[in-house]
Parts: structure tokens; C-alpha cells; sequence
């Protein structure tokens, strides 16, 4: 793949330094058949460093779990080689299934099929809570 051209794909930007790997796993880009590249450290005028990551595919990208692990992340959507969608993305209000509660009394410790949901409590400091038993991720 030619990292700086891609025909139809998501390029994920501004991401802090340090963070590609991470939104990489999170996202579960691993499991993917198609081209997927991480720059690091990139150089730029706003951040400094930054990440980026490259998808050579139109796929559907969890927009909350790259709003969780770096709020202000921009999503462009590729198709033909024009950009047709940029995006920037903020904290979400809640997590479905990203993180899992610690708290081994918590109902979804116990119960397989309970949805792992967190909600956003504190923006200011990033806080997110089990919706069940509201301990701090
Ligand atoms: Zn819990």
C-alpha cells in the first residue's frame, strides 16, 4: 500500500502520540484482511508528534472507542481517492462493550450475556463509571 494514497479507506488523524498502537488494538484493526498502517510520530505544527493510522478499506470504524482512548481525533472518509467526510471526535456519553467493570460483585462479572456499558460522569476529568455498580474504569 502507498501510505499517502488511498483510493477508498479511512485515515485516522491527530492522534496523540503514543495512542496509534493503543486505538490499533482497541479497535481491532489486528483482525482486519486488508492494509493497515500506523505512522508514528509524525511531525505536526498543532501537536508536535502525532499518530496516524491508515485503513485501505470503507469499513465501519467504532467511532466511541477512538472518542475514548483520544478525544479530538479527526475520521476521514476516503472514497475515490477525494475525502468526503471529516469528522472530529469527542468523548462519548456512553461505552457499549469497549472496557469491562473491575468490580468482580458487579452484575456483569457475574452475568455472560449483560452488555459492558460505562457512562461518562466527569468530561472535565475524563471519568467514566460501570452503569451498573458505578466504579470508576
Ligand atoms: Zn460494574
Amino acid at each position: 500500500m502507498n501510505i499517502d494514497s488511498i483510493k477508498n479507506g479511512i485515515v485516522i488523524d491527530h492522534i496523540s502520540a503514543g495512542n496509534g498502537m493503543r486505538l490499533y488494538d482497541l479497535l481491532g484493526l489486528d483482525k482486519l484482511d486488508c492494509s493497515v498502517a500506523i505512522i508514528k510520530n509524525v511531525h505536526s505544527n498543532v501537536m508536535g508528534k502525532k499518530d496516524i493510522i491508515k485503513i485501505d478499506a470503507d469499513i465501519p470504524v467504532n467511532l466511541d472507542v477512538i472518542g475514548y482512548v483520544d478525544p479530538g481525533v479527526t475520521v476521514n472518509t476516503i472514497r475515490n481517492g477525494e475525502l468526503v467526510e471529516k469528522r472530529t471526535i469527542d468523548m462519548p456519553e456512553m461505552l457499549t462493550n469497549v472496557i469491562f467493570c473491575k468490580n468482580p460483585r458487579c452484575i456483569t462479572s457475574c452475568e455472560q450475556e449483560i452488555k459492558h456499558i460505562f457512562k461518562l460522569t466527569d468530561r472535565e476529568k475524563k471519568i467514566y463509571r460501570c452503569y451498573y455498580c458505578e466504579t470508576k474504569a
